[in-house]
């Protein structure tokens, strides 16, 4: 079969990855010069299912209302105009029962911890290097109170089977030593050990030249334009360079996904939610973290890149806006400054700012459409790096009509 993936960030690559592993002939088209230069060039780096918590909760309302009027909150909520951004913020608050979110998180946690295990199983059988580690993930809480809170949140996550550990102060310096200075900054933390973190970017690139070993053909500097479909069949996509046919086909866009789906009669309820990344060297500083870290009072995550240290954070909506200006990491690197002193060269950092691809509920859209031979890889918000190797597996499965092997449920087109 001749399947064509539109999308060569880390969704489409490992998608390409899993067909062609099957013995799929696969061509993966891509309008960037490069695989993974989007959303997937520098994220935060984390392979975290203890993160799962859908974004969408019964407190999220106020807290996005807050918002509007502080300085420099880690969640900046902005009134716009656009009639996709009210028709997705309606979706959202849909999503802020209780029992919406619950039953988000149990899927994103599903498809976080599935995504990992597979991504170690493809590690297992490719070698593929990403300056990856399994040293876990340490959930910060800088109060007592914060921390109490905290154990009440985590335990829906741990009553469904992700492993994690309560640490007092103490404990939290033993699992990251880097911490044994700033005690008297931290109430408690949760440790995540099954948790880990990775490069991205690295990941996508590596994992395209395997692809390219197994006979994928990467069409780079190639735009798609249109989908072209006939009856409930897609049959070819209209590119700046010409019409690829193919005999099956994936969407895996990003954010950019709504956009092509939009014409043929699928709606995508994809808003992007604006994050800010910085990358700083290690090199020379003995107290930077190993383990990844989520300081979750404002929200900021360290992870562990070889000689690298990746800080992130902060969620606002900003529409399409990428840009991004060094004041607007200040708040990230006080953090890190404060828990970190000696955790790297603070003072030459390299900075991004990117957009999650984001669904009013928080799990990802995979899977069939009402075209028989289009399916969906889209919609991986804030996870799609520890969730890529998971969905991809699991979409691959539906084409080739195999039973994945985790539960779909909810995590379809027609439960969005
Ligand atoms: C600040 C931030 C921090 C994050 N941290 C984490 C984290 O710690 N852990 C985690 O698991 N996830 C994290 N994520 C989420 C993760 O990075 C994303 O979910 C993931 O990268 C999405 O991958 P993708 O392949 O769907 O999208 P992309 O990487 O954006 O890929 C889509 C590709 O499609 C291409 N494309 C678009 N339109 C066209 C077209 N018309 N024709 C041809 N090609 C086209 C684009 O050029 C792009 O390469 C973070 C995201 C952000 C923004």
């Amino acid at each position: 079969m001749k399947v064509i993936v539109m999308g060569g960030g880390i969704i489409g690559v490992t998608t390409a990855w899993y067909l062609a592993e099957a013995g799929h002939e696969v061509t993966i088209v891509e309008r960037r010069e490069e695989t993974g230069l989007e959303t997937s060039f520098q994220n935060g780096a984390l392979l975290a299912p203890g993160h799962s918590q859908a974004w969408a909760s019964p407190s999220a309302p106020i807290m996005l209302l807050k918002s509007l009027f502080e300085i420099d909150p880690a969640l900046r909520f902005r009134l716009r105009t656009e009639l996709s951004y009210w028709r997705w913020g309606l979706a959202f608050l849909r999503n802020c029962t209780s029992e919406h979110y619950r039953a988000n998180t149990l899927r994103t946690l599903r498809v976080m911890m599935y995504g990992v295990a597979e991504l170690h199983a493809l590690r297992e059988r490719t070698g593929i290097a990403y300056d990856g580690n399994d040293n876990g993930i340490l959930y910060l809480f800088r109060t007592e109170e914060s921390f109490a809170k905290g154990i009440a949140a985590w335990s829906l996550l741990k009553e469904h089977g992700l492993p994690l550990e309560t640490a007092d102060r103490q404990r939290c310096a033993v699992i990251e030593p880097a911490l044994r200075g700033s005690l008297d900054k931290i109430g408690g933390g949760l440790f995540a050990p099954a948790d880990g973190a990775g490069d991205a970017l690295l990941f996508t690139r590596n994992l395209a030249k395997l692809c390219t070993a197994k006979g994928v053909t990467i069409r780079l500097g190639t735009a798609i334009t249109a989908i072209r479909c006939e009856g409930n069949r897609v049959t070819s996509i209209a590119t700046d360079k010409g019409e690829l046919v193919g005999d099956s086909f994936v969407l895996a866009l990003g954010l950019e996904s709504p956009r092509l789906a939009r014409p043929i009669g699928i709606e995508l309820p994809i808003y992007p939610i604006k994050g800010y990344t910085a990358t700083v060297s290690t090199e020379g500083y003995a107290d930077a973290p190993t383990v990844g870290i989520i300081e979750e009072d404002n929200l900021v995550a360290f992870a562990r890149l070889g000689n690298r240290l990746r800080i992130g954070g902060k969620a606002e909506f900003a529409g399409y806006d990428k840009s991004y200006t060094p004041r607007q990491f200040r708040g990230v690197f006080k953090v890190a400054e404060d828990l970190f002193p000696r955790g790297g060269d603070y003072e030459h950092p390299t900075y991004y700012a990117c957009l999650r691809p984001v669904t009013p509920g928080g799990p990802p859209i995979l899977g069939p459409t009402r075209y028989r031979n289009l399916h969906l890889n889209v919609g991986h918000g804030a996870a799609g790096w520890t969730e890529a190797c998971g969905v991809s597996r699991a979409v691959v499965d539906l084409i080739l009509g195999r039973k994945p092997e985790i539960d779909m449920e909810g995590l379809t087109l027609s439960a969005s």
